[in-house]
């Protein structure tokens, strides 16, 4: 007898078993897909971890359905790195899969498929079974694969499915809820009328009264000529310093043709920019140390201040490795920093720029699954999220994790709750690979490592280009109240230096944390503040809906006229965000162009792009923002950033808060000044002499890194302690308190390390379900597996416990 190991796209631990015939045994191989059945009408598309001839004895092994793959699809490295996933996170090997494919690749009966609009299908060209589904989908316009199978009468469809979606004649229903929306860039090209030898002298005749016109199709030749790429209609706009709407009368003319590109993946039809990328002699030396640091070690920190020409470095290094035939990941932190960092990369490496993004269309997210498994020469470098982490490469010889220190690499719902960086490393010891970290405030855990030896570390102290540091300027708030020096959130400091900026035509970058700080509207009369019904927040204010909203549901209330508590009128908001500043920006500054960038005004796909698109092209003066300004952003005519209130981060419960105050206020400063002139920052704080505050304002890492060190070992914190947080939510209030108490004495006694809890969080119940809290902190000198191992055996007990099966419990292994 014959059978496969399998795994489901589930949140499930166990592989599966199912039957195979001898032929299918001799030509499955670990990697392929094969669909199976699951429960009573289920049909999934399971993953092959192995093949045996082991018969399960607790289950009768079904058989598969079909083969899907005629080769692998996931390499045996990749599976051996989400099994490692799996075992360190604590999460099911099914979670890992279902996170790691391309949803187009696993189709399920669940699964919903449309037919997709607006397409012309000739229908010659459909196989049978095709035109039985493309039949089928005409009739109704989705259905369920399920629905699908059951119509033709025939289970072994999803391979015509996956060929159809390929073909985009049918799409997956969640993309369409998704609204996916690419990108669309204008661009010009001389009409096909004028592109012969001589079209530049027809034109100039056509053009010979109209001056403006002419100007603009000289400098589109001019460009053409030394650029050799694609033109924007914004970029020909800048060049020949006219309007849109004269380019538009061009484009009406039939002189012009307009066409519009996605933008990220614009292939350049000319030649990569031949410049030679000259690095300084700091960034020759610190290239020549990570070099160094290769020869013995597996992973370096790129410690470089803001704005010291990391990305140069990692090109030339990156440039290396691509010469053996290598394969290069480089990880981000942010998906909507990549259209910055994709057109920097092209025009060194061209068309080998892959990029590998969660919101794409699963079409694009299948051919760069496939190029990465083929080695093929177009993704010889793919630039992603944490998710690109999990893609099949197969001959990876570099990654580089940019701004590791960023708390979005470590994901927390749902499973597996990784970190990208950590699970990084670990992928290039598979692969014999290099890890580089890079950031201009490393986390404590990752410079801990080069100060104990296991990672090399190279520092970059100067700013490219002879750039100085920005200065920083503190404003003491209780002072400045004291001495009625404030104009609402504004100092009289921070405003003389906003208006300086603005009247040499520099930038201003304002920067409010959110957290904590959301609008409120509170009763005069009694104090009631309207709370969310299912979360135990109150509700935040938002005035371009005149509405309250929930920040945690999305729940939502139109701003109550009057107290719900005591009936009073008097109310007042409490607390700023974002907007309240912008507001106060317009009657401060009436003239100035002002932008908000946080999650409201960035909710679309790419709103945030858009918004730092306008900011660069100098269509916003003063933009306001939250912590997203803080990721990587270059922009080279900000000359002031201000920092509305840099209390409540610091206050904020959590034992890396005066890590992330350090790391936030930084990056954000470094936005300051990036090109020839100094920039400045003003700080405004309650508490100008903090220690924190004191280390940014002096540029000093290593005393924020000294001192924080020290609290963590105090404390038991990592990089001492490794910490695992369990989290336990259930909708009756007194069972999840008996549960969880259960639970916590359990594990204390068992474990003998400190184990802290049950603790109600500052928001205790969200959706209507309350939650609690258990932190087990694992000392560095005991094994990790096996204490893991222990807490899995008393977590699967708690779940034997019959009262208290209904109490979900989440792991969250190095908890951010
Ligand atoms: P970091 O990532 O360290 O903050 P960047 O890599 O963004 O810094 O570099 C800052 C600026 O300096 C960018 O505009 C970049 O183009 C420029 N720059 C850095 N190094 C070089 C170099 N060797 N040649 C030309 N420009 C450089
Ligand atoms: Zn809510
Ligand atoms: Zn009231």
């Amino acid at each position: 007898m014959f059978f496969v190991e399998v795994v489901l796209p589930l949140s499930l631990a166990k592989t599966f078993t199912y039957r195979i015939s001898e032929a299918e045994f001799h030509f499955i191989k670990k990697g392929m897909r094969v669909s199976v059945p699951f429960g009573k009408s289920k049909i999934y598309t399971a993953l092959v971890l192995d093949v045996h001839q082991n018969e399960p004895s607790l289950y009768d092994a079904k058989e598969i359905h079909q083969i899907l793959d005629e080769k692998p699809i996931a390499t045996e490295i990749q599976i051996k790195h989400w099994l490692w996933v799996a075992n360190y996170y604590m999460c099911g090997i099914g979670d890992v899969y279902r996170g790691a494919f391309p949803s187009g690749l696993l189709l399920e009966s669940e699964t919903i498929i449309s037919h997709k609009a607006d397409i012309v299908v000739n229908e010659n060209e459909l196989s049978d079974e095709e035109f039985l589904v493309y039949e089928a989908l005409q009739q109704q316009s989705s259905l369920k694969v399920q629905e699908i199978i059951s119509i033709l009468n025939k289970k072994n469809i999803l391979p015509t499915l996956q060929k159809m979606i390929a073909k985009n004649i049918i799409v997956l229903e969640e993309e369409i809820k998704e609204g996916y929306k690419p990108k669309l860039v204008r661009y010009v090209k001389l009409h096909a009328k004028y592109e012969s030898d001589n079209g530049l002298g027809e034109l100039l005749e056509i053009l010979k009264s109209a001056n403006k016109q002419k100007e603009i199709v000289l400098a589109y030749f001019q460009t053409m000529a030394s650029e050799k790429k694609p033109i924007t209609v914004k970029k020909l706009v800048e060049v020949s310093n006219s309007t849109s709407a004269t380019v538009k009368a061009l484009i009406d003319k039939e002189i012009f043709e307009e066409y519009l590109l996605q933008h990220d993946r614009v292939s350049f039809e000319g030649e990569t920019s031949d410049k030679q990328l000259l690095l300084s002699e700091a960034q020759e030396n610190a290239f020549t140390a990570i070099k160094n640091n290769f020869l013995e070690k597996e992973v370096c920190l790129l410690h470089g201040v803001t704005s010291s020409g990391k990305t140069e470095i990692y090109i030339k290094l990156i440039e290396e490795y691509l010469a053996t035939g290598k394969q290069v990941l480089y990880l981000l932190p942010e998906i909507a920093l990549t259209t910055q960092l994709v057109s920097r990369l092209r025009l060194h490496f061209g068309d080998k720029v892959a990029v590998f993004h969660s919101k794409y269309s699963n079409n694009e997210r299948v051919e760069v699954w496939k190029q990465t498994l083929e080695n093929s020469e177009k993704a010889k470098i793919v630039i992603g999220a944490r998710s690109a982490l999990f893609l099949p490469f197969n001959n990876l010889g570099l990654l580089i994790v940019d701004e590791e220190h960023e708390q979005t690499f470590k994901q927390s719902d749902p499973a597996p709750r990784y970190h990208a960086r950590d699970a990084a490393i670990v992928l290039a010891n598979f692969h014999s690979a290099k890890v580089l970290l890079g950031s201009a405030t490393p986390s404590i855990e990752t410079y801990f490592n080069t100060q104990t030896d296991k990672y090399g570390l190279v520092s970059l102290t100067e700013r490219y280009n002879n750039v100085k540091m920005p200065e920083i300027l503190l404003v003491d708030l209780k002072d400045k109240q004291f001495r009625k020096r404030m104009t609402g959130h504004f100092s009289d400091v921070l405003i003389e230096e906003i208006t300086e900026a603005l009247s040499l035509g520099e930038q201003v970058i304002l920067f409010q944390n959110r957290r904590g700080y959301s609008p409120i509207i509170e009763c005069m009369t009694c104090g009631h503040v309207p709370h969310c019904q299912q979360c135990d927040v109150s509700l935040t204010f938002h005035k371009h809906k005149n509405q309250l909203r929930c920040h945690y549901c999305g729940y939502s209330i139109a701003k109550p006229t009057h107290c719900h508590s005591c009936s009073s009128i008097d109310l007042t908001t409490k607390g700023f965000g974002t907007e309240q500043i912008e507001q106060e920006l317009v009657s401060l500054f009436p003239k100035a162009k002002t932008g908000r960038m946080d999650q409201d005004t960035t909710r679309g796909k790419y709103g945030f792009e858009k918004i730092i698109d306008s900011f660069k092209n100098r269509e916003i003066d003063i933009l306001v923002g939250t912590q997203m300004l803080a990721k990587g952003l270059d922009f080279d005519n900000v000359s002031l950033v201000g920092i509305m209130n840099a209390d409540n981060m610091l206050h904020h419960p959590d034992f890396r808060a005066f890590e992330r105050s350090f790391q936030m206020m930084t990056q954000v400063a470094g936005r300051a000044g990036r090109s020839e002139k100094q920039g400045k920052v003003v700080i405004q704080t309650y508490n100008p002499n903090h220690n924190t505050i004191q280390q940014v304002t002096t540029h000093n890492y290593m005393g924020m890194y000294k001192e924080q060190l020290y609290d963590r070992q105090i404390y038991k914190y990592p990089p001492y302690f490794r910490i695992i947080k369990l989290t336990l939510k259930h909708r009756e209030f007194e069972k999840l308190k008996e549960g969880s108490m259960w639970l916590y004495q359990v594990l204390s006694q068992n474990l003998g390390i400190p184990v802290l809890g049950p603790e109600e969080p500052a928001i205790s119940r969200i959706r209507n379900e309350y939650i609690r809290t258990i932190l087990i902190k694992i000392p560095q000198n005991l094994p990790l597996a096996s204490t893991k191992k222990t807490i899995q055996k008393m977590l699967n007990s708690f779940e034997a416990v019959a009262q208290y099966r209904a109490i979900k419990v989440i792991a969250n292994v190095d908890f951010y």
